[in-house]
């Protein structure tokens, strides 16, 4: 798409990023700040994201490998570890071509490792089950798992865990957890990672030698509104323009469905963004949008290309007008909140037809 009609995007703010980064590296500041990037950097495009933080960090994460070969290839040299490990054997050899550093979560990796020429000059990333019973090898395998690497990927050796529940400060099992996976450690005088965003904010016990950090690196919060998490700026403002406004009678309704009746006489503002573009068909009636400074809310049904807005109470709304949908004036955790969704989850749906453009 190099002609650009519509001017809904997501325009990304890289001094946000590169702000986040630091201030979460700082409240780590004995462990080394994984960049975690993988699902095109949680909707942010993955290679920019990635080519602005390039010179902060050491390493960045990604899911899989075809996600950080898409990053080599934009220029990136940075260590890239791979949180699913390899999906087949052949993975093993582009991992060491391409100097990838592989999770391995299950003994048919292992298996892999074993039987392969390959040599890799990165860690050993061993996972391990401490309770989120996803991925990786249950703690009372983890000595025989150990034993079976060489003496030289012994030296290596990184264990890593994920913790279910780490927004939940007052829950006992991420102390558990991490406890599980420090008990090994020493054991085995390796070095470890066990924190992601949450991790990082809320268990600073955690932190440990690697930290995984996502969600925060994008300026949305893990862990709702906390005092520690005010630095944070987001990264992305989804917006969209004011493409019609209607004045409507009582009684009227608005939409798909007619879900939404008009109580007043009302002005209706049609914005040019909808399912097709991430934005979350759940959004009920009410959910804020922000425009020219003041705050809206979305009424009747999101459609695949539009949504509809009440501004009879704005002083000043007009066709062409840019709306923000989630950004630095409506916190994503509210949409979320109407849609019945997550932060996470609202920024890696926003879709391909959206441009990611950089701001400034
Ligand atoms: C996605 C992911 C992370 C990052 O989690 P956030 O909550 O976004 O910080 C960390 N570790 C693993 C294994 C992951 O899959």
């Amino acid at each position: 798409m190099n002609h650009t009609s519509r001017h809904t995007q997501a325009v990304i703010d890289l001094n946000a990023l590169v702000n986040n980064y630091q201030y979460i590296d700082s409240l780590a500041s004995n462990s080394n700040t994984i960049a975690v990037i993988k699902a095109d950097a949680y909707g942010h495009d993955a290679n920019k994201v990635a080519l602005a933080l390039s010179s902060e960090v050491n390493s960045f994460a990604v899911g899989f490998i075809d996600e950080a070969l898409t990053l080599r290839s934009a220029g990136i040299k940075n260590e890239i570890l791979i949180l699913e490990g390899a999906f087949n054997q052949t993975d093993l050899e582009i991992a060491r071509v391409n100097n990838f550093t592989l999770m391995i979560h299950s003994d048919y990796q292992l298996q892999w490792l074993k039987s392969t020429a390959a040599e890799f000059s990165g860690d050993i990333w061993l996972k391990v089950d401490t309770g989120m019973n996803r991925l990786g090898f249950p703690v009372e395998q983890v000595d025989s798992i150990i034993s079976q690497l060489s003496e030289e990927q012994r030296s290596k050796l990184v264990l890593c865990s994920h913790f279910s529940t780490a927004e939940q400060i007052k829950n006992t099992k991420p102390l558990a957890q991490l406890v599980a996976l420090k008990t090994l450690v020493s054991k085995h005088h390796c070095k470890f990672s066990m924190a992601n965003s949450a991790g990082i904010l809320n268990w600073p016990e955690s932190h440990g030698d690697h930290t995984r950090l996502g969600l925060a690196l994008y300026g949305v919060s893990p862990i709702g509104d906390s005092p520690i998490t005010q630095a944070l700026i987001p990264v992305m403002t989804l917006q969209a323009n004011i493409i019609a406004i209607h004045n409507i009678d009582v009684g009227e309704t608005v939409g798909y469905g007619d879900i939404w009746q008009a109580q007043r006489q009302t002005i209706i503002a049609t914005v040019a963004i909808g399912y097709a573009d991430g934005y979350p068909r759940n959004a009920k009636t009410g959910t804020p949008v922000f425009i020219n400074g003041e705050v809206a809310a979305l009424v009747g049904r999101v459609s695949m290309d539009m949504i509809t807005v009440d501004i009879t109470d704005l002083d000043n709304a007009k066709i062409g007008d840019t709306v923000e949908l989630w950004g630095k004036n409506i916190n994503i955790d509210i949409v979320a909140q109407y849609s019945e969704s997550i932060n996470y989850e609202l920024l890696t749906r926003v879709s391909k037809r959206v441009p990611k453009v950089i701001s400034g």
